[in-house]
């Protein structure tokens, strides 16, 4: 018989589950209307169900000409002013600079594929978390790498030993280490590392890159949702004490960061002593850039630009998005706590978009979804868990929805 496809494309197919479960969720809607609990979706969205377009985002748009929104980007590693505001956003309030290059990508996703493309052969292996973004194994499998888990926790705390013994077996079977690492506010779990719980993966980082290098790919997506604002970049600092033969490569998204999710713009900014991997690193990311996006969003670049040179517009966007941190803070005080008190068992959990409900047998994890399902409850099917999108969920629906889980379980 004939076929269309190359043979590592044949056979693929998305299943993409959060939004398999909000098109079920939207479906729900329909018929039972606001009863329905749809904590799917992971974008904002305000006390009214209302999805959460920035005002001080998307009213200066506006002012954007039409040229700039027709227009390629100025350069496929994306337009200066935009890499340079990228640079002050992440790194400006820091006391040392942080020697980087940075290429502008479609989102955090064009900045994680690429590099996965770039760093591994195919046949070799990705490190993820045990709980983690569903499209880290879209991409990994897209380029024929394999992926293995450190496991996120042990006691309530992030499992050292664990990540320890995961990072060194692939060391020791294939010579070199791609560690994605989704820090701050972790999507699914909603866990922040604690200072010196990165402190102790720095230093045993430095250490392997004894025997082959080691790339941490830093997918900081939710990085502006931290409770610890702006201060959280601080962390930042400490890449500039690697070693040679360590890259960080950081995943930065405007998705959430400006709830431009729509708007494809991201960038992937890239660490390393080591300056000809360095330059060469860059230069394999133009080449990938340019092969399959092309160029980035030239307006979407040119958006977050405007509002991070001008005080007026930042101090704005600053005090609008402080308010979802607020409430996404309240939002989570509501659902955890209550978990807390009937007993309904959630990874650790810190801040952010998400909290998940820890279930690890498979079945029973199916089994309790398609039950919440049925009463009007949508969440999303993660690695050992039902994950919960708080950012979705007003809170007077997450009040007694612990509650509610925990009868139906
Ligand atoms: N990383 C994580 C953990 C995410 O949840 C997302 C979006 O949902 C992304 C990266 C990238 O999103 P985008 O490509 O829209 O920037």
């Amino acid at each position: 018989m004939n076929v269309f496809l190359n043979n590592s494309s044949n056979g693929k197919k998305m299943v993409d589950k959060v939004f398999k479960a909000a098109v079920a969720a939207k479906e729900a809607k329909a018929i039972h209307g606001d009863i329905v609990v749809d904590a799917t979706l992971g974008t904002l969205f305000d006390e009214d169900g209302k999805f959460v377009a920035l005002e001080s985002v998307w009213t200066p748009y506006e002012e954007i000409s039409k040229v700039s929104k027709a227009k390629y980007a100025s350069s496929i590693q994306g337009n200066p002013d935009f890499r340079k505001a990228v640079y002050n956003w992440l790194f400006g309030d820091l006391n040392e600079i942080v020697d980087c290059e940075i290429i502008a990508t479609p989102g955090g996703a064009g900045a994680i594929s690429s590099t996965i493309k770039n760093v591994l052969n195919p046949g070799e292996t990705i490190l993820k978390p045990s709980q983690g973004w569903g499209p880290y194994k879209t991409m990994a499998h897209e380029f024929g790498v394999t992926l293995t888990d450190y496991n996120m926790f042990v006691d309530g705390h992030f499992d050292l030993i664990d990540f320890q013994n995961s990072l060194s077996k692939v060391m020791k079977d294939q010579g070199k280490v791609l560690v994605i690492i989704n820090d701050p506010c972790h999507n699914p779990t909603g866990y922040t590392l604690k200072p010196e719980e990165w402190d102790q993966i720095l230093a045993f980082i430095n250490e392997l890159s004894a025997y082959g290098p080691v790339i941490i790919l830093n997918d900081i997506a939710y990085i502006d949702y931290s409770n610890q604002g702006s201060s959280w970049k601080q962390h930042f600092l400490k890449y500039n004490h690697l070693n040679e033969n360590v890259m960080v490569v950081i995943a930065f998204s405007c998705s959430k960061t400006l709830t431009a999710y729509g708007a494809r713009v991201g960038a992937q900014v890239i660490i390393s002593k080591n300056k000809e991997q360095l330059s060469d690193f860059l230069d394999a990311s133009i080449y990938s850039a340019r092969s399959i996006w092309s160029t980035v969003n030239n307006s979407a670049m040119d958006l977050f630009t405007k509002i991070m040179s001008d005080d007026k517009l930042l101090q704005s966007y600053l005090t609008e998005k402080q308010y979802y941190v607020d409430l996404l803070r309240d939002r989570a005080q509501i659902f955890v706590s209550e978990c807390a008190e009937v007993g309904l068992e959630i990874y650790p959990f810190k801040e952010g978009f998400f909290v998940t409900i820890k279930v690890q047998n498979n079945q029973e994890k199916e089994a309790l979804n398609l039950t919440l399902q049925q009463n009007n409850i949508f969440t999303v099917e993660v690695d050992g868990g039902l994950r919960i999108a708080i950012c979705s969920v007003p809170k007077r629906k997450l009040v007694g929805l612990a509650k509610r889980i925990k009868e139906l379980m």
